[in-house]
């Protein structure tokens, strides 16, 4: 079976509801009749409910940017699973390296402290993917070397190692089912995007972990997205790459145009390549 590539826009903080809802009445035009491409929008929480009415009877689907692992309970702003699934969601980002502390491009006035101020870590990360998978969400699950791991050579041993601690004692079934993104730290956000090959390589060696892990269906199966300063501009380059899946799109997913060109091209090359 071939696997079906997906954009996903993270809009992270930004946007008022009424602005998330202007956002989509500018997209789902632009995206009509566009098919062979999954697409998923996470509006920050307070525009969810929203964004899914303005999604309608579109084949766009919702996601969250981050949930807790518990259903309920005293966890002062926190949301948990069927919270989400209240206001339609699909899939929810989790372990997103802005979640775990580990930013591309630090922000000279946060703290020390606040670096791990979200405090997300390999374990609760595979909490959070066992908690959506409970409950019929869709994890997409965010791994990605920052720079000085890059740097001393140990990229494919940082990525494959948040591989097999996030999906520690998940199915090879459930496994088959997930989205991943591969998405270097020192990528996201800074303009600097990584090279289209070196890409395609460290994909693939997330394909193999999850293939020594879980077996041959679930490394077909698993759709791994490239995440990092994807823009209309290069994204050719790297979807059309044979083991990236599409990709998880930060700031170009704000502006309607050009989220809905990278969306475009998406299509294009997944009606001319069959990836399996
Ligand atoms: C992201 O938020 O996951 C991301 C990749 O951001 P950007 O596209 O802005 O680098």
């Amino acid at each position: 079976m071939a696997r079906i590539p997906m954009i996903a826009g993270n809009w992270k903080m930004n946007r008022t509801v009424g602005e998330a809802a202007s956002l989509v009445k500018e997209l789902l035009p632009r995206i009509q009749g566009v098919g062979g491409v999954e697409v998923v929008v996470c509006p920050p929480a307070t525009a969810l409910h929203v964004v899914q009415g303005a999604l309608g009877g579109s084949d766009v689907a919702l996601g969250a940017q981050d949930m807790f692992w518990a259903d309920w309970g005293a966890f002062t702003g926190l949301l948990g699973p069927p919270m989400l699934l209240d206001v339609g969601c699909r899939y929810v980002i989790i372990g997103h390296s802005e979640r775990r502390g580990r930013f591309g491009k630090p922000d000279e006035s946060l703290k020390p402290e606040a670096a791990r101020v979200f405090g997300d870590t390999d374990a609760s990360v595979n909490l959070k993917v066992k908690a959506a998978l409970r409950h019929g969400l869709v994890p997409i699950m965010c791994v990605g070397e920052m720079l000085p791991e890059r740097e001393d050579g140990r990229t494919d041993e940082v990525v494959s190692g948040q591989i097999r601690a996030g999906l520690a004692d998940v199915s090879p079934e459930a496994v088959a089912g997930i989205v991943l993104a591969y998405e270097p730290v020192w990528a996201i956000g800074t303009g600097m995007a990584c090279d289209t090959l070196e890409a395609n390589r460290v994909t693939a060696v997330i394909r193999k972990t999850v293939r020594d892990t879980f077996g041959a269906d679930a490394a077909e199966g698993v759709r791994i997205q490239y995440g990092g300063s994807v823009t209309d501009q290069n994204a050719h380059d790297l979807i059309s790459q044979p083991e990236i899946d599409g990709a998880l799109v930060g700031g170009a997913s704000l502006d309607a145009c050009r989220f809905a060109q990278i969306i475009q091209v998406a299509s294009v090359i997944a009606k001319n390549t069959r990836k399996s």
